[in-house]
């Protein structure tokens, strides 16, 4: 099956009761057994819902994978993965990263006795430093987040085989649409659901996903014994936005491009961060890697100035000035004082996150559109 037809169909049946051919929204916590013990598979809501269900199976397979879980976002997703962990045990992470995966990393787990070293993966001589006999995780985000670098999958899982180490790729910003990162070697694969999965800014949510079943047990057994599960109802909005995810991901990769081809000829824009140009550091690693590059784009202004840099992104109409990424509607954001606005200006340079940066998270509107907000802006 490819890939639309899965986002549709894959994982999922009619319901068994009634036909529906969409999911029904089963909002109930508990469920009749006929004896003591004999049920129909679903004993609790925590431990099994038959909306959730049917989303974990949907996104395994779109994920090529077998088991699917589903968390009360991306954050608890993250938090089942480390605790498959134990005290002693030593994380590789790449140094580009969500700010809540670092900070949950670092004011959570580091007291538990986890260990994490944060290395740039560009170079996969770094990540081969820091493994030792304690390493038992890498840590991968790619693309990352805000400077569109490109971690090679196939190479760090490699690695990560030839160790005997876990290898776990966050997949929020590629998308299944993008790149299936276990096809490409990881055991697990993480969502932030809440961002392109759902695509309509309206859930938030997490995902795990792999193929092997001691690591699908430990993933149930922390799903239901954490309990940060999903309510049936937001399982039902994300059922039915990855129903149209290659559709959107198709117009956010054609949008993504011409946003990022007009900002690259733009007087006033210094640098432009996409991995499809062909001077991207990484673009022959992405082309190998990825089936397109997505809209998401940073860039600098020419002057770097903080103030600049405000006013743009303050003054657009179409493009809002909001957190996060991946819904229908354009998004604008300025990291150095937004999503990384907790990290010491001399940390976040050396990055490449300079006073200007902006960020955009390209929507599905018209180009034209957004084009031209982008222009009133920025003059
Ligand atoms: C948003 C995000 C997360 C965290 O997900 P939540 O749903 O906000 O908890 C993790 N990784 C990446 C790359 C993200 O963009």
């Amino acid at each position: 099956m490819k890939f639309g037809t899965k986002a549709i169909h894959g994982g999922l049946e009619p319901d068994s009761a009634t036909g529906a051919i969409m999911t029904p929204i089963y909002q109930t916590s508990t469920y009749v057994q006929e004896g003591i013990g004999v049920h129909k598979g679903y004993a609790y809501s925590r431990s099994a819902n038959p909306t959730r269900s049917a989303l974990e199976s949907n996104i395994a397979a779109i994920e090529n994978g077998q088991y699917g879980a589903c968390f009360a976002s991306g954050i608890a997703a993250i938090d089942c993965v480390i605790k498959m962990l134990n005290p002693g045990d030593e994380v590789i992470s790449t140094d580009d990263l969500y700010g809540g995966t670092y900070r949950i990393f670092k004011t959570i787990f580091e007291k538990y006795g986890i260990v994490f070293h944060f290395v740039d993966m560009l170079d996969i001589q770094n990540v081969k430093n820091a493994i030792n006999e304690n390493t038992k995780l890498i840590w991968v985000e790619t693309p990352t987040n805000p400077m569109m670098n490109i971690i090679d999958i196939e190479a760090v899982a490699k690695l990560a085989k030839e160790t005997g180490v876990l290898l776990a790729v966050d997949n929020t910003f590629a998308t299944p649409y993008l790149q299936n990162p276990l096809d490409q070697g990881a055991d697990i694969v993480m969502h932030s659901a809440t961002k392109y999965l759902g695509g309509h800014s309206d859930v938030v949510m997490g995902a795990l996903v792999c193929n092997d079943e001691g690591i699908a047990k430990e993933m149930y057994r922390i799903q239901n014994s954490s309990g940060a599960v999903t309510a049936p109802m937001d399982s039902f909005l994300v059922l039915r936005g990855i129903k149209t995810l290659h559709v959107r991901m198709q117009r956010h990769c054609e949008n993504g491009e011409k946003i990022a081809r007009w900002l690259k000829t733009h007087p006033k824009v210094d640098k432009v961060y996409w991995p499809g140009f062909e001077d991207h550091p990484n673009h022959a690693v992405a082309k190998r890697q990825m089936r397109g590059y997505g809209g998401m784009i940073s860039f600098s202004l020419k002057g770097n100035s903080l103030e600049d840099a405000k006013k743009l992104a303050v003054g657009t109409n179409v493009f809002a000035l909001a957190e996060s990424l991946g819904g229908v509607e354009s998004l604008i954001g300025h990291p150095a004082t937004m999503t990384h606005g907790s990290i010491p200006k001399a940390e976040r340079e050396k990055t490449g996150i300079v006073d200007s940066l902006i960020r955009l998270s390209v929507g599905i509107e018209d180009p034209e559109d957004l084009i031209a907000d982008l222009e009133v802006a920025l003059r």
